[in-house]
């Protein structure tokens, strides 16, 4: 199949989804053209969602791996209370795979796309020997409020949406619909938290990369919100919680809930060695999943 016919019905596939009025123009031309407002921000963040690593064709259809390719770069919109904008959208194929299977997997990515209004403007395609996808996400958010990882002050209580090591427990036995927080993310923002960011990697490693960049140090309490049939293991260490991280000064009013997504608070922000963590007094290793390890 000619890659401007299977172009064309992604074109077709994207039209019926949300149009952003910031997006003059889409799929067709070279690139997109987006005309920012006054007094917002911009933000850009791009993942890779990689056969092997990320699933496997075996586990995923193709409309998991749509969902799931742009879900992890919507998380990172969440985190900083950003609403979604637009997403470029490139994936890599073998031969063996064909149009359907791009149909399908552009059917998943839309599917989340429509329900969290974000633009499909535009993207790439290729062969290549395994699957591959890499979906960059924008957003916006009122200018000088995004939710940043460098906020956090000693005294601060450290929060957690959701329940953590799900995803870990069930890891390549079925497939995983991450729930981008987009909605927790604007309420946050609108509750001044004080620092955030989303858990892809585990809530050990991530934590400790959120008190590094706020040079601080976290006392965790038990219990923490673990998922049902998960260790507690899974929810310091497994990874691909996309739920979000955050901290607020005590005099913040954070709900028990946002959006039906519970929030518990899991310890306080001291001010120790940067990057040091606590779990009921004692050192926990921020071990998480380290692609460079
Ligand atoms: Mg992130």
């Amino acid at each position: 199949m000619l890659e401007t016919r299977i172009v064309d019905r992604i074109r077709k596939l994207a039209e019926d989804g949300p149009h952003n009025k910031q997006i003059i123009t889409a799929i067709g031309d070279d690139c997109a053209i987006l005309r920012p407002r006054v007094g917002e921000d911009l933000v850009f963040t791009t993942d890779f969602v990689l056969e092997g690593r990320h699933f496997t064709l075996d586990t995923h259809t193709a409309a998991d791996i749509g969902h799931k390719a742009l879900a992890r770069s919507l998380s990172d919109l969440a985190a900083m209370g950003a609403e979604p904008v637009f997403c470029l959208v490139g994936l890599g194929i073998p031969a063996a795979l064909g149009s359907s299977w791009i149909n399908q997997f552009y059917k998943g990515l839309l599917k989340l796309a429509n329900r969290l209004s974000i633009t499909v403007a535009g993207g790439d395609l290729a062969r290549f020997e395994k699957v591959i996808t890499e979906v960059m996400c924008c957003g916006r958010v009122k200018r000088g409020k995004a939710i940043l990882r460098s906020g956090a002050k000693p005294g601060h209580a450290i929060y957690v949406t959701g329940k953590l090591g799900g995803p870990a427990h069930t890891r390549w036995r079925r497939p995983l619909r991450p729930e981008p927080r987009i909605q927790a993310g604007l309420a946050l923002r609108r509750l001044r938290v004080s620092s955030g960011m989303d858990l892809s990697d585990g809530l050990a490693l991530d934590l400790h990369r959120l008190c590094l960049e706020s040079k601080v140090s976290a006392d965790l309490r038990s219990p923490l919100p673990v998922a049902r049939g998960a260790s507690l293991e899974d929810a310091l260490h497994g990874g691909e919680d996309y739920e979000l991280l955050f901290t607020a000064p005590t005099r913040a009013r954070i709900p028990a809930a946002i959006d039906h997504v519970p929030i518990t608070c899991i310890g306080v922000i001291k001010s120790g060695p940067p990057g040091s963590l606590r779990l009921d007094g004692r050192l926990l290793q921020p071990k998480g999943f380290d692609h460079f390890r």
